[in-house]
């Protein structure tokens, strides 16, 4: 059987469902021989992994899932094989969970707007120290019993068409392309097909993007032949990951997607190139 491996996975250190101590858990059941954790704009999910790895382990690769503005709206820059103890990473990680808390506390505005007894402190009290997300803020709905659960706090108040949504206000993809090399990573554009992120690929290979994600849950076959196409033509790794958030629905479970092993090598290649 083909050696597998999930480039893409979140913990409760961003908006997960699962502790790094249960995902590392499920990728060692899965047998699976490499991972990155990818939460977002944090890396303290891949520090506490990386801590609690043994011998034996499937290889852990340096990974981040940055929060960009783009031309379509939020499109999301995956970073792998990166310096972890950059201080240009640790500085830009503090903007954003600096973001992202006051973006928190203007939708839960919103949601007091709209007429809803919600206070921040739940909120906080659901993001558990992580950057706060959506997916803290429909916590808390579902905790106050507001909503009867997640989905439908997302349908009803925090989708992206929905009442209480606020955008992220973040760099532009090319200042994230920027920021990943000078930590020494390698910069991927996550799930291109959601939010129209693929329009904006052949633009940031010419800004010296290293790579799309190939295989996801939200991909059809036929977006997955695309994507490969695209990678020929403009000189792009590829990758591929679950995407998993430990809550089953929209996203895949750990292992899902057909990533074979092949990929951390070339990833680690280029990586090792760019450092010269
Ligand atoms: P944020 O980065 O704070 O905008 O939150 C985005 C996260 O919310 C995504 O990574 C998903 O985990 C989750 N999410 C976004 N849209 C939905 C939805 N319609 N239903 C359920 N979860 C969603
Ligand atoms: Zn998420
Ligand atoms: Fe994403
Ligand atoms: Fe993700």
């Amino acid at each position: 059987m083909k050696q597998r491996i999930d480039l893409h996975l979140h913990t409760t250190r961003s908006d997960g469902a699962r502790t790094p101590a249960e995902l590392l858990d499920y990728v060692r059941d899965r047998r699976l021989v490499g991972f990155s954790v990818t939460d977002h704009d944090t890396i303290d999910g891949f520090r506490d992994i990386k801590a609690m790895l043994v011998e034996g382990d499937p290889e852990l690769i340096p990974g981040v899932e940055l929060s960009c503005s783009g031309p379509n709206g939020d499109l999301h820059m995956l970073a792998y094989c990166f310096d972890p103890d950059h201080p240009e990473l640790a500085s830009a990680l503090e903007d954003f969970r600096e973001r992202r808390n006051q973006r928190g506390q203007k939708m839960v505005q919103r949601l007091n707007d709209l007429g809803l007894q919600v206070n921040y402190e739940t909120v906080v009290g659901c993001a558990a120290g992580a950057p706060v997300g959506r997916p803290h803020v429909a916590e808390a709905l579902v905790e106050l019993g507001i909503v009867s659960d997640f989905d439908t706090a997302f349908h009803k108040y925090l989708g992206d068409h929905a009442p209480a949504f606020v955008p992220k206000e973040n760099m532009s993809p090319e200042e994230a392309i920027d920021l990943i090399h000078a930590c020494q990573g390698l910069a991927v554009v996550a799930h291109p097909m959601i939010h129209k992120a693929v329009d904006s690929v052949e633009a940031l290979s010419e800004k010296g993007l290293d790579g799309i994600e190939a295989w996801h849950p939200d991909h059809r076959q036929s977006d997955v032949d695309r994507l490969k196409h695209m990678a020929e033509r403009f000189d792009l790794l590829i990758t591929g990951g679950s995407d998993y958030h430990g809550r089953g629905g929209r996203n895949g479970s750990v292992g899902s997607e057909p990533v074979g092993v092949e990929i951390i090598q070339k990833l680690s290649a280029a990586a090792q190139r760019r450092r010269g």
